[in-house]
C-alpha cells in the first residue's frame, strides 16, 4: 500500500515538473499577399528579414526566461508596430480618408482571456490597448474613442496621427485608389514554459477602406484564437472572407471536435475551405504540443519561428 502512495506521489510531482519544463515555441507573421520575387528590392528584403529575426529573438528571450505567452506576444508585436515594414502601428495603411485607423487583439490559451480594440487612431502600440483591455477591463472589444478613452487611463503612451504617416503607406493608397490590394498585417503565437498558448494580431487593416470598415484582425475567432486544449493561431488575408469561415476558431474546432492534428486542419481551412469562397490568406499556429504550423494560399508571407529546439527560420516565399 505504501508503495502505491509513494508512486501517486511521483505521478504528480512528476506532472507538475512537466507543466513548467517546456520548452518555449514561437511564430510571427508580418502578413500575407502577392510578395513576388523581385518586387522586394535586395536592400529591403534584408530590412524585413533582420526586422522579423529582431523581433522572433526578442519574444522568444522573454519566454526562455520564463515571461508568459502574452508577455511575450505584446513584447514581439510591439516590436512590429514601430518599424514602418508593416502594416501595423507605425507603418499602418492609410483608410480612404487619409487617417489611420489601428485594430488589434490577444487572446490566452490558459484562461480564453480575451482583450480586442478597433478604430484607434493615437495610440503608439495598439497591442498594448487590446492586452490592457483584456488583463484591466471587464470587456473584450472596444472601439475608436472609448477604447481610446480606456487607453489613456492605463496610461498608454499616445502619439499624434502623424506619427503614423509613411511616404509609403501615400504613394500605396494613391495607387491603391485605382487598383489591386496587398495585405501586411503582423501577428504572434507563443507557448511558454508552462504550456501556455497565447496569440496577438495587429494591424491598420486593408489600404483604402472606409466607412468604419472592420477586418478579422480584432475578431476573437477570425483573426486571433487561442485555447490551450488546442492550439493559439493568428490571420492574415482578406479579412471579410477570413471573417466568414472563421477561420481561426474553425481550425481549434477541428481538432477539438473532429480529432484532427494542427497540420490537418490548418492545411483544410487554408487550402480548401477558405479558396473555396474565394479568400486569400495565410495563418501561424502553435498546437499544445508545440508543434508549428505556417501555412497560405497567396504567393509569399513574411514569417518567422523558433521550434521547441530552438531552432530558427525565417521565410518570405515558399522555401
Ligand atoms: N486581415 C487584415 C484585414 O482584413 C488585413 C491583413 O491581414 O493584411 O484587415
Amino acid at each position: 500500500m505504501r508503495f502505491f502512495y509513494i508512486l501517486i506521489l511521483l505521478i504528480f510531482f512528476n506532472c507538475q515538473e512537466n507543466k513548467t519544463n517546456n520548452q518555449p515555441v514561437i511564430a510571427i507573421h508580418g502578413g500575407a499577399g502577392i510578395i513576388l520575387k523581385g518586387d522586394l528590392s535586395v536592400e529591403k528584403e534584408k530590412l524585413i528579414r533582420e526586422k522579423l529575426d529582431e523581433a522572433i529573438s526578442h519574444g522568444y528571450e522573454i519566454l526562455k526566461s520564463s515571461g508568459s505567452s502574452t508577455d511575450a506576444i505584446v513584447e514581439t508585436i510591439k516590436i512590429l508596430e514601430d518599424s514602418p515594414l508593416f502594416n501595423a502601428g507605425r507603418g499602418a495603411v492609410f483608410t480612404s480618408q487619409g487617417t489611420i485607423e489601428h485594430d488589434a487583439s490577444i487572446m490566452n490559451g490558459e484562461d480564453l482571456n480575451a482583450g480586442a480594440s478597433t478604430g484607434t487612431m493615437h495610440i503608439k502600440n495598439p497591442i498594448t490597448l487590446a492586452h490592457s483591455i483584456m488583463t484591466n477591463s471587464e470587456h473584450v472589444f472596444l472601439s475608436r474613442e472609448g477604447a481610446e478613452e480606456f487607453g489613456k487611463l492605463e496610461n498608454l503612451e499616445m502619439v499624434e496621427q502623424e506619427y503614423f504617416f509613411t511616404d509609403f503607406r501615400l504613394n500605396q493608397l494613391k495607387k491603391e485608389q485605382n487598383s489591386s490590394s496587398k495585405f501586411g498585417t503582423v501577428g504572434c503565437v507563443a507557448m511558454d514554459k508552462n504550456g501556455n498558448l497565447a496569440a496577438g494580431t495587429s494591424t491598420g487593416g486593408m489600404t483604402n477602406k472606409k466607412w468604419g470598415r472592420i477586418g478579422d484582425s480584432p475578431i476573437i475567432g477570425a483573426g486571433t484564437y487561442a485555447n490551450n486544449k488546442t492550439c493559439a493561431i493568428s490571420c492574415t488575408g482578406s479579412g471579410e472572407y477570413f471573417m466568414r469561415s472563421v477561420v481561426a476558431y474553425d481550425v481549434s474546432a477541428l481538432m477539438e471536435y473532429k480529432n484532427k492534428s494542427l497540420k490537418e486542419a490548418v492545411s483544410h481551412v487554408i487550402h480548401k475551405k477558405l479558396p473555396s469562397i474565394g479568400g486569400d490568406g495565410g495563418l501561424i499556429a502553435i498546437d499544445k504540443n508545440g508543434n508549428i504550423e505556417m501555412a497560405f494560399n497567396t504567393p509569399g508571407m513574411y514569417r518567422a519561428s523558433i521550434d521547441k529546439n530552438g531552432k530558427k527560420n525565417i521565410a518570405i516565399y515558399f522555401e
